[in-house]
């Protein structure tokens, strides 16, 4: 998902909602948005997207100067209305709300301590646990509610709350999902998944929050509190791979840049003999870009992509996926006719894309499809917050590269490797999440 949060001296409802939309590739199951006119929380939700959910009216019935807002994308929580973020409650008189980004893997153990304590849930959405907990701890202090909080909550996630006075943010002590921070030079603060929402408000992101941070402004301005027990920070690597903008620079390494790099560092583990490099589009393109720049081979669109088409990586069933593909993905017949082409993709993760893709590559009459991916093969799963499926379904964790080869029928396939992933951040020491590809889980998955 995606999150956001703003202080600000004047209205704050239109900026969230541009920035909500410049979040939108981070989730499209629903959004919503919660102000605070400073007396009480006013808030707006609904299934869809940004612009489909907003209109002018609800905009300024959400009149205030402190906002926080959601996008989300379903992991384990199902997609149903009732986890449309963000989530409200009263604590002890005040009100709070939350938006959060992330994955609690002992959810279901704390939600049935709360459940035997008596605590109704009305969501299946581990965002009503954190919210649960900071609630109870709450006294007068949200900062030491925050921390009583953190110390039982094990996984991965970024936090925003929103109090009528403020706005407080946290990150899991790993930093695996990430949250940046800046402002304007009218004195707006924002707080945000990807620095796009403060790039297009005329912005300037100051840095990411911390692993372990956690952040309060209010009137009084920034300040910043630590959570103890600080941990070497796990980025989540697959940020850079597939699931940020071009233009999100997080924890210091910035996406386009990386691919980028990613395509060169490929092209230079696995050349092959081709006429054309050909970008899965969007993701693939900086890193064919790399590719071709690296090997001189012309860079070519061979691939027409419907804008408006989601994440296919969402749709349920298989067939649902492969119709999602066709629909999304359409070869230009007359830019590989005859042509032997690498295609650059950034991940597989079922095989669904790649084996369409190729199939309708050799059908629009290319010689040859050759296939490089900018990622290693996705063996385990996220227990993070990225959807990526069980095992089961993981065509890297059942197959060989020579057997995934085979049945999504490239000419030629290889991954990029660990350790050159690893290079394209340009950041020596290993302060990475890459579990999905290596198995090593920086927060024991409680598995039940
Ligand atoms: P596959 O078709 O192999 O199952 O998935 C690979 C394709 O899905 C790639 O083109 C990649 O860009 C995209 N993808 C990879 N990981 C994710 C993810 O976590 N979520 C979504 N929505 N798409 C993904
Ligand atoms: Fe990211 Fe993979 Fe780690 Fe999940 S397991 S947080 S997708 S690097
Ligand atoms: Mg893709």
């Amino acid at each position: 998902g995606g999150i956001i949060g703003m202080f600000s001296n004047s209205p704050v409802s239109k900026k969230l909602f541009y920035g909500l939309n410049s979040l939108q590739h981070r989730g499209q199951e629903s959004c919503g948005i919660t102000v605070s006119n400073s007396e009480t929380l006013l808030r707006e939700r609904g299934m869809g997207l940004v612009i489909d959910v907003f209109d002018e009216n609800k905009l300024n019935r959400l009149e205030g100067n402190i906002g926080i807002g959601h996008v989300r994308y379903s992991t384990s929580d199902g997609n149903f209305e009732y986890n449309t973020q963000p989530f409200m409650v009263f604590a002890k008189g005040t009100e709070i709300s939350i938006s959060t980004n992330g994955n609690l893997i002992n959810y279901q153990i704390l939600r049935t301590r709360l459940e035997e304590d008596g605590m109704m849930f009305q969501t299946t959405s581990d965002a009503e646990v954190i919210l649960f907990l900071i609630a109870r701890y709450y006294k007068s202090d949200i900062v030491e509610a925050v921390k009583k909080t953190m110390d039982v909550i094990k996984g991965s996630y970024s936090v925003i709350l929103l109090l009528k006075d403020k706005l407080v943010a946290f990150r899991d002590n790993r930093g695996i999902r990430p949250l940046v921070m800046g402002g304007t030079k009218d004195g707006d603060t924002i707080i945000a998944s990807e620095n796009a929402p403060v790039d297009i408000i005329g912005g300037e992101v100051h840095r990411s929050v911390l692993p372990g941070e956690i952040i309060v402004v209010d009137s009084n301005g920034t300040k910043s509190y630590f959570h103890g027990g600080a941990l070497k920070p796990k980025h989540c690597i697959f940020e850079y791979v597939y699931f940020s903008r071009n233009d999100a620079t997080l924890d210091k390494v910035n996406s386009y840049n990386f691919r980028r790099r990613c395509g060169e560092i490929l092209s230079r583990e696995s050349p092959c003999d081709v006429d054309l490099v050909v970008p899965v589009p969007d993701s693939g393109i900086p890193s064919a870009i790399g590719y071709s720049q690296e090997t001189k081979i012309p860079f070519a669109e061979g691939l027409v992509k419907n804008r408006y088409m989601g994440r296919t990586f969402i749709k349920p069933t298989q067939e649902e996926r492969e119709m999602a593909v066709k629909l999304k993905l359409n070869p230009l017949k007359h830019v590989v006719e005859g042509k032997k082409i690498v295609l650059i993709d950034d991940s597989i993760v079922r095989g669904t894309t790649s084996a369409n893709l190729i199939r309708r590559m050799r059908d629009a009459g290319a010689k040859e499809v050759h296939l490089r991916i900018t990622s290693p093969p996705v063996r385990f799963p996220c227990y993070y917050g990225i959807n990526t499926p069980s095992r089961l379904n993981l065509i890297a964790a059942n197959n060989t590269v020579e057997e995934i080869r085979e049945k999504i029928d490239a000419d030629s396939l290889a991954f990029i490797t660990l350790e050159g992933m690893q290079r394209a951040t340009l950041i020596r020491d290993d302060r990475f999440c890459k579990a999905c590809f290596n198995g090593e889980y920086p927060v024991d998955p409680v598995v039940i």
